[in-house]
């Protein structure tokens, strides 16, 4: 897979994937035996559901545990001792240590081979009420619902027994790294060989984990407290980018003229960027926001080493590509101007996010079911945010639906739960 990942990043892809499915409910959309006296698909979904209830207080509770223990990307590793704890209750085979701390366990073995994802990661964000004091990690976007979601849909197949009713295996799979952060930490393990891409998703697309899978989805949390979900859901990709301009120190007050002065090189590059801004058009919506990490080292000092980080996001691939491009003139004009030198180190971000229909209609259906058709937003909804769950939907067919149960600004201190029941066990009923 690995090379032909890199296809994808580079070159794009177009590829189109077509599922026909009718009834409601995902799982049993695609699973549910075709022929041979099995049982109805309603009165399977009602033990699996029942299932579910009676395990909700369990579901609640691994929840908060991990909302009130955060790790962040590559270290979620009491996170995944908890998948795996739970995995070995129910007597589901597992791997794990897949990019780092991954956890993908399976049941069945025919296909087609259905996953459900759940982020293991958290983020920074030290002021938050449950921020771990050492790392400032702070479930701050609501991750730790996913893994419960995930569990919740282990209980309730394995309890009810109903998977060996279904034609196909269900993957459950604890992925780790959606945050794209502590990006210097990141770059030391790919130098060390441990992983070669940042996010998660697409370090496991690269060691071939989801070859054998033929469609993921995970319910990501939203701001509302409600009980609400938003189906059709896509995302911006992004390139993320690393600049350092290089010029050359001198005493600020005695001698500026002897010096170059990176800091005034990075500011015409930044501004040169605000330039083009009117040339992006509205359809691509696209985000650059680059910040400058280093100024200088002494104010008495002319500086030598500024750097910029920045994201460069777009809906289509070939604008992310095309503004890509323009940004990087711009940051060198800077340089040219003040005749400092500049590099440029473009990593990979996240692809676009494009949900599947049909399994976007079929998961509308079956929310439908439970919080009432005026509570199941299917209209198309794009975000100028990013995720790896992206690059997935890029190789494979996937949805990203957004539920609420949940108020605050996400990545802020004021991100919190607010209808657990909501955050942490209708998802799994709904999958
Ligand atoms: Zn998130």
């Amino acid at each position: 897979m690995c090379g032909v990942y890199r296809d994808f990043l580079w070159i794009g892809n177009n590829s189109t994937h077509c599922f026909k499915a009718s009834r409601t409910n995902l799982i049993f959309s695609f699973l549910t035996k075709k022929e041979g006296g099995c049982m109805n698909i309603n009165e399977l979904k009602r033990r699996v559901c029942e299932c579910i209830d009676e395990r909700k207080e369990e579901l609640i509770e691994i929840g908060e545990k991990i909302f009130k223990n955060p790790e962040l990307g590559y270290k979620e590793e009491k996170t995944a001792k908890l998948v795996k704890k739970n995995f070995e209750k129910l007597g589901i085979e597992y791997r794990d240590k897949l990019a780092l701390t991954g956890v993908k366990g399976k049941i069945g073995t025919k296909a087609p081979n259905i996953a459900i994802l759940g982020e293991l990661d958290a983020l920074i964000c030290p002021d938050h009420p449950y921020a771990n004091k050492k790392t400032g990690a702070a479930h701050a976007c609501g991750h730790n619902a996913m893994i419960a979601n995930l569990l919740g849909v282990c209980f309730g197949l394995v309890d009810s027994k109903v998977i060996n009713s279904l034609d196909g295996s269900v993957t459950f799979f604890a992925v780790p790294a959606e945050e794209y952060i502590e990006i210097e930490f990141r770059k030391k393990l790919m130098e060390e060989g441990k992983i070669e891409f940042l996010g998660g998703k697409q370090e496991l697309i690269r060691l071939g984990e989801f070859d054998d899978i033929d469609m993921a989805m995970m319910c990501h949390p939203t701001s509302n407290p409600n009980r609400v979900v938003y189906t059709n859901i896509s995302m911006n990709g992004f390139i993320g980018k690393v600049v350092r301009y290089i010029g050359r120190a001198s005493h600020a007050g005695g001698a500026p003229e002897k010096g170059i002065n990176a800091l005034n090189a990075a500011i015409l590059g930044l501004q040169g960027i605000n330039a083009l801004r009117e040339t992006f058009k509205d359809e691509d919506c696209i985000r650059v926001h680059p910040i400058i990490t280093k100024g200088g080292e002494g104010v008495n000092v002319v500086p030598s080493d500024v750097r910029i980080e920045a994201y460069v996001r777009a809906k289509k691939f070939d604008a992310l590509i095309e503004t890509n491009k323009k940004v990087n003139k711009a940051l060198e004009a800077g340089a040219m101007a003040i005749g400092a030198n500049i590099e440029i180190n473009d990593l990979s971000g996240y692809m676009p996010l494009v949900p599947n229909d049909t399994m976007g209609k079929v998961f509308s259906n079956n929310a439908s079911e439970f919080l009432g058709k005026e509570n199941v937003i299917g209209s198309k909804i794009h975000l100028t945010g990013s995720s790896d769950m992206g690059d997935v939907t890029q190789v494979i067919p996937g949805i990203h639906p957004l539920v609420g149960g949940f108020e605050g600004e996400p990545h802020s201190k004021e991100f919190k739960i607010v209808d657990k029941e909501m955050a942490y066990v209708i998802p799994a009923k709904i999958m």
